[in-house]
C-alpha cells in the first residue's frame, strides 16, 4: 500500500513565510492526484514535504501507514520529476535511464531489464543511443519520466512536468501520462498551476491558495459545487461570472434581470439572506436572437463589448452594473451559425443556474 497521508503538516520558512498552513490530506494508493493553484500558493512546498526535500515545521507525513517525516528523500522510495528534466547531457538516453539504478546498486541484469521495460512503455527504444541535445522537448520529458519509472518507486511526484512543452504537445503528453499512470497503477501526485490540465488529469484535485487547501474533490465536484468563491472563480475557463445580487420576494435580482430563486439555493441560504454573490457559468446564459427578453424570467438585452468566436463556441463579453458596482460578464453559446455573428444588438436570456450553494453571501 502506498497511500500518502499528511497529518496536520505545516511549513514555515526561517524568514517567516508560511508556505503551508496546517494541512490534513490523504492521497489514496494508486490514484492520480492533482495539486492546483496560482503561483506561490505552496504547491511545490507540499510536494517537497512529501518527498522529503523539505522538512515540515510541524505534523507528520506517512506513506503506506509508516511515518517518514524525518527520513531523507533517498529513503522514501519516491521518484520526483521536475519541470527542468535535469538529464545528464553527456550521457546517452540509455545511461540516463540506468543512472538511478547504478546509484541504487541494482545488479546489471535487473537494471537492463528495467531500462528496456521503461523504454518500451515510453516508446524510447529507437532513441536509447542518443544524447539529450539530440532529442525534442517531448522526448526529453519522456526520458525524465523513464528515469522515474525504472526505480519502480512507491509514488511519482511530478512538479509541472509539461510546462516546457508547446500547447499541442502538452495535451498529447498529458494524455500519454494519464494512460501510463493507469497502466502502472502507481500513486502519483501531479502539480500544476493550469486548471485545465488539473481538470483533465486528476481523479481528485486539491485546490490550494495561500498555503491552504480550499477544496478537494473530483473535477465534477469542483466545477459543479465549488466550496467557495475562490474555487468558483479559479476552476473553469472562461471563468464563472460572479455578480452582485439580491434576494427579494423569493426571487433573485441580478443587476440586469430577475428570475425565480433556484430551489437548491433557496434551501441552502440562511433565512433572511438579502445580499448574495451569484455565480453563473458562461454556458448557463443562453444567447438568443431576440426572443425571451422577459426581465422577470431571467431575460435581458445587452450590447456586447466583445464577441469571441472560437469555432464551435462563441463567448459574448458584456458589462453589467448594479447600484454600486459593475462587473464584466461572459456568456457562452454553441453556434451553428458559420460566421458566429453574435454581435450588435444581441439579446441574452439567462437561465437560472447558480453554481455555488455554500458561499452565497456577499
Ligand atoms: P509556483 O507555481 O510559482 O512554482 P508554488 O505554488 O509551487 O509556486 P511554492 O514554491 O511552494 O509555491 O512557494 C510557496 C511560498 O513559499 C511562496 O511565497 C514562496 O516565495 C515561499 N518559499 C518557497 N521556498 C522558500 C524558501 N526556501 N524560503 C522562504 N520562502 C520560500
Amino acid at each position: 500500500m502506498s497511500n500518502i497521508t499528511l497529518d496536520n503538516v505545516a511549513k514555515r520558512f526561517p524568514d517567516g513565510t508560511e508556505a503551508l498552513k496546517p494541512t490534513d490530506l490523504t492521497i489514496e494508493d494508486g490514484e492520480l492526484f492533482v495539486l492546483v493553484g496560482p503561483s506561490g500558493c505552496g504547491k511545490s512546498t507540499l510536494l517537497k514535504l512529501i518527498v522529503g526535500l523539505e522538512r515540515p515545521s510541524s505534523g507528520e507525513v506517512r506513506v503506506g501507514g509508516e511515518t517518514v517525516t524525518g527520513r531523507d528523500p533517498k529513503d522514501r522510495n519516491m521518484a520526483m520529476v521536475f519541470q527542468s528534466y535535469a538529464l545528464y547531457p553527456h550521457m546517452s538516453v540509455r545511461d540516463n535511464l540506468a543512472f538511478p539504478l547504478k546509484l541504487a546498486k541494482v545488479d546489471r541484469a535487473e537494471a537492463d531489464r528495467r531500462v528496456e521495460r521503461a523504454a518500451e512503455l515510453l516508446e524510447l527504444g529507437e532513441l536509447l543511443h542518443r544524447k539529450p541535445a539530440a532529442l525534442s522537448g517531448g522526448q526529453r520529458q519522456r526520458v525524465a519520466m523513464g528515469r522515474a519509472i525504472v526505480r519502480e518507486p512507491a509514488a511519482f511526484l511530478l512538479d509541472e512536468p509539461l510546462s516546457n512543452l508547446d500547447a499541442k504537445l502538452r495535451v498529447q503528453m498529458r494524455n500519454q501520462l494519464a494512460a501510463l499512470q493507469r497502466r502502472l497503477g502507481t500513486t502519483t501526485v501531479y502539480v500544476t498551476h493550469d486548471q485545465t490540465e488539473a481538470m483533465t488529469l486528476g481523479n481528485r484535485i486539491a485546490v490550494l491558495r495561500n498555503g491552504e487547501i480550499q477544496q478537494v474533490g473530483s473535477p465534477q465536484d469542483l466545477y459543479r459545487r465549488p466550496a467557495n468563491r475562490f474555487v468558483a472563480g479559479f476552476i473553469g475557463a472562461p471563468a464563472m461570472n460572479l455578480l452582485p445580487a439580491r434576494i427579494e420576494d423569493g426571487r433573485l435580482r441580478l443587476p440586469m434581470t430577475r428570475l425565480p430563486l433556484p430551489e437548491g439555493l433557496r434551501d441552502a441560504l440562511p433565512a433572511g439572506t438579502e445580499a448574495v454573490i451569484a455565480g453563473i457559468r458562461p454556458e448557463h446564459f443562453h444567447v438568443t436572437d431576440g426572443a425571451g427578453a422577459d426581465t422577470d424570467a431571467g431575460g435581458f438585452r445587452v450590447r456586447p463589448d466583445l464577441v469571441e468566436w472560437l469555432g464551435a463556441d462563441v463567448f459574448v463579453h458584456f458589462d453589467v452594473s448594479a447600484q454600486d458596482s459593475s462587473a464584466q460578464a461572459i456568456a457562452g453559446a454553441r453556434t451553428t451559425n458559420e460566421d458566429g455573428d453574435a454581435d450588435g444588438d444581441t439579446r441574452l436570456r439567462v437561465t437560472a443556474r447558480v453554481a455555488s450553494d455554500t458561499d452565497a453571501q456577499a
